[in-house]
């Protein structure tokens, strides 16, 4: 998984057809505007997991941590991050 910072009114594009904006910030909620296709289904993954979508796997779970660093895995900056995330370890 890819981690990047983005402030306010800042926008992450992905491929050549979907765009993630920070619309607002506050306190630990983030709003987010999304523009993509028609055909590509945007849910929040709790609601995609409830209708049955395909909801790809995460590489890591929440609260997992790197064992080189020590770090929290979304926040790890180890050179291999793919096998950072396979090797990640839960506290
Ligand atoms: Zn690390």
């Amino acid at each position: 998984m890819l981690v990047l910072s983005r402030k306010r009114d800042e926008e992450v594009v992905i491929g050549d057809s979907i765009i993630v904006g920070i619309v607002d910030i506050r306190g630990d909620k983030v709003r987010l505007g999304i523009q993509a296709p028609r055909d590509v289904p945007v849910h929040r993954r709790e609601v995609a997991e409830q209708i049955g979508g395909n909801v790809p796997e995460r590489q890591f779970k929440r609260g997992q941590f790197c064992p080189d660093c020590g770090k929290r895995v979304i926040e790890c900056r180890c050179s291999n991050a793919d096998a950072v995330a396979r090797k990640a370890v839960a506290r």
